[in-house]
């Protein structure tokens, strides 16, 4: 099974593919958490992500096609959940090409649907932990300990990228870049959309009739 998960950044992607894959025993490949856990060994392709990552802008598609391109062989699980790949056309194009050699294709796309002002509200109040990447929100889902994981008990981070100036530009690179992805499943009848404003069981139970 691939299912890939569309929507704005801070339109719960994250939160509701941790639960879908451990339920469906899927593996959750979340580029975001590759590349920051890349910027954080310090690795060349970390470092040279960084600054588009800081600035809110995405990283390059050779860069990223690249990076999944390894990932799609052979999950030791019963398939594959994308969270956060493809932002772009061509990041879409280039998984159908590397599906279709393997003689398969994605079975659903997901799109989570959440208005502009309500994105801008959840993702001013974001905290992660950096260990294990668990979100946490201020006010719609605080952690039991402040600035502390409930999982790992590490100290919870903001990311550079949930700054005011960097969310206002991550959300027009999406409006730009990542929208039209959204009609190439859609063209492809695969595209299945979920009222993301809802509260997170709500849109997890209703994940579970999309996915099946
Ligand atoms: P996320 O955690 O999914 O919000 O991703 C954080 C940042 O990583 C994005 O703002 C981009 O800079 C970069 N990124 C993640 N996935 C992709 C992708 N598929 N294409 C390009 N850049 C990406």
């Amino acid at each position: 099974m691939l299912i890939v998960f569309l929507g704005a950044p801070g339109a719960g992607k994250g939160t509701q593919a941790k639960t879908l894959a451990a339920e469906k025993n899927l593996t959750h490949l979340a580029t975001g958490d590759l590349l920051r856990a890349e910027v954080a060994a310090g690795s060349e392709l970390g470092l040279a992500a960084k600054a588009f990552m800081d600035r809110g802008d995405l990283v390059p598609d050779d860069v990223m096609i690249g990076m999944i391109q390894g990932r799609l062989e052979s999950p030791r699980s019963d398939g594959i959940l994308l969270d956060g790949f493809p932002r772009t056309v061509a990041q879409a194009q280039a998984l159908d090409d590397a599906l279709s050699a393997a003689d398969t294709s994605v079975d659903r796309s997901i799109y989570f649907e959440v208005s502009e002002d309500e994105l801008v509200r959840r993702l001013a109040g974001r905290s992660t932990c950096p260990d294990c990447q668990r979100a946490y929100h201020d006010t719609f889902n605080p952690p039991q300990n402040a600035d502390k994981c409930d999982d790992c008990d590490e100290g919870l981070i903001r990311r550079e990228d949930d700054k005011p100036e960097a969310v206002r530009n991550r959300l027009k690179v999406y409006e730009t870049q990542t929208t039209p992805v959204l009609d190439h499943y859609r063209n492809a009848g695969k595209l299945v959309q979920v009222d993301g404003e809802q509260s997170i069981d709500a849109v997890q139970s209703d994940l579970a009739a999309a996915v099946g």
